[in-house]
């Protein structure tokens, strides 16, 4: 299908393809194996421009948004979701500066994202405050000359190899959502360290750390936003990145094809391909048509964001929660068709299918996706289709 991506858009893709192909196709399982952060990968996209691409002008990006994200979080996705995800991680901790920033914060954080010399991560989960963000209790008390932090974060992409993180913590106890609020943590802040590295099914090659806070006191001035605004930062924020997830679905689940359909194409059993059989056919026909389908939807839902549509919860979530649903079922069938070897680790599909679990678990569960999309039907009262 055309999605009529422009000259430039186009070049993103075809150089993001490139490199997936020629640079991390070859290593990925090694990666997997290993659980190892492509430092090295991250260096090859950073000197081709490919870490800026979503960041503003005046920051040092090439001023895209939402659409080249998922332009690149599909085509790494296609050779390594981890990839992908320690790309896109990046791009999840910049859009509280990006959206929140003062003109100072924006300078001096995004043009080292932008340049490749620091990575970012975003820090909401906590172990008792996953799906409940409102529970969160890392604090975050204002002194005389700024905050003190205290309290773990858990689960958190890039942690320990991102130099700038985007920390959610608790201001105002008494205020429940209107008491949180967003900050900038430097990595080698006294009182800022990491703790246990997380032993993963999938997307191994992304690292996930916890982050220790212990009186660690930060300016003022890394503020994000105004205190108390922490929630609805972190709100706009997934608002407007869950298009990205649905792109790496869609990246996977274009990947895990690719590999079912070249292998069923030269599989013989009972003196035929098995591409012959009916069976095979239709899942073929049926896997194609959802990444298609999800496709147009992470795009469609991507542009919305870049045109500057306001409320674009509903449509972000959907993005997401179609496109996670749809890779789960495509990589699963993905194996089937590729019968014992897909289960094996010689061939990636079940590499994929691995990988394809996470879609459905973070930047919210697909649970809280459907939440989403309901309580905005219900008060918006009509099926969101604009005409
Ligand atoms: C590999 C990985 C990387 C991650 N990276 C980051 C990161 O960079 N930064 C960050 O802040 N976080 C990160 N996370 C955390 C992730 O966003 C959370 O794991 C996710 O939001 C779910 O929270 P939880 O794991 O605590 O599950 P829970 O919230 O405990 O959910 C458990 C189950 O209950 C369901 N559930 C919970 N509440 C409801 C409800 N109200 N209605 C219906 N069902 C419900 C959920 O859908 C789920 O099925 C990461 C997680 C993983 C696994």
């Amino acid at each position: 299908m055309d999605y009529f991506f422009t000259e430039e858009q186009l070049m993103i893709r075809d150089l993001t393809r490139k490199i997936a192909e020629e640079k991390i196709m070859p290593v990925r399982q090694q990666l997997d194996e290993a659980n190892r952060f492509p430092d090295e990968i991250m260096q090859e996209l950073a000197a081709v421009d490919l870490l800026r691409v979503f960041l503003p002008e005046e920051a040092g990006g090439l001023g895209g948004g939402c659409m080249e994200v998922c332009i690149v979080t599909e085509e790494l996705s296609r050779a390594c979701a981890g990839v992908a995800t320690t790309f896109s991680a990046n791009a999840l901790a910049a859009m509280p500066v990006i959206l929140y920033g003062s003109k100072e914060q924006k300078e001096r954080y995004l043009a080292r994202i932008a340049s490749g010399e620091s990575y970012a991560a975003f820090a909401l989960t906590e172990a008792g405050a996953g799906s409940d963000v409102s529970n969160i209790k890392t604090t975050a008390e204002e002194v005389d000359d700024g905050f003190v932090l205290n309290g773990t974060k858990q689960f958190i992409t890039n942690g320990g190899s991102a130099d700038i993180y985007t920390v959610i913590a608790v201001t105002d106890p008494k205020r429940g959502p209107r008491g949180i609020s967003a900050l900038i943590v430097e990595k080698g802040t006294p009182g800022f360290s990491f703790g246990k590295k997380e032993d993963k099914m999938g997307i191994r090659a992304s690292k996930t750390t916890e982050l220790v806070f212990e009186d660690c006191k930060i300016p003022k001035e890394n503020l994000l936003g105004r205190r108390g605004m922490g929630f609805i930062v972190t709100m706009k924020t997934f608002d407007r990145t869950r298009p990205g997830v649905g792109a790496q679905a869609v990246g996977i689940a274009q990947g895990a094809f690719d590999e079912a359909l070249k292998y069923a194409k030269q599989r013989v059993q009972f003196g035929k391909p098995i591409t012959s059989f009916q069976a095979i056919q239709f899942m073929l026909a049926d896997m194609a048509t959802e990444i298609e389908a999800a496709r147009a939807l992470v795009y469609a839902s991507a542009r919305m964001i870049d045109a500057g549509a306001k409320d674009v919860a509903r449509e972000s979530a959907m993005a997401k929660l179609f496109a996670s649903d749809m890779a789960m079922r495509v990589t699963t069938d993905a194996v089937q068709v590729m019968g014992g070897y897909g289960y094996m680790k010689e061939y990636p599909v079940e590499k994929y299918m691995r990988d394809a679990k996470i879609t459905q678990i973070y930047e919210g569960t697909n649970q809280i996706q459907r939440q989403v999309i309901a309580l905005s039907l219900i008060k918006q009262g009509s099926s969101g289709m604009v005409i």
